[in-house]
């Protein structure tokens, strides 16, 4: 099973790439330079600002930026805060 490195390399690069709007190019290279290490890449971008925690101005809990509707209280959030 030695192909799946490169080719986990590269759909995950592909993936990081368009996710983050990084030089697909650039992340398909790395892919196949660090295979499924990649994934690592996935986990330390995950403070991006669109992730940066922010807390629920209804019930207080903290909930990930992009969210509309609190995982914790149900409330309709408004983009934008
Ligand atoms: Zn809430």
């Amino acid at each position: 099973m030695w192909w799946l490195w490169p080719v986990v390399g590269v759909a995950i690069g592909y993936l990081v790439a368009s996710r983050f709007g990084l030089s697909i190019q650039k992340c398909v290279a790395g892919g196949l330079l660090l295979g499924p290490l990649m994934v690592a890449v996935l986990f330390l971008h995950t403070d991006s600002p669109a992730r940066e925690p922010v807390t629920c101005s209804y019930c207080g809990q903290g909930i990930i930026k992009l969210a509309r509707v609190c995982p914790h209280c149900g409330a309709i959030l408004v983009s934008g805060w």
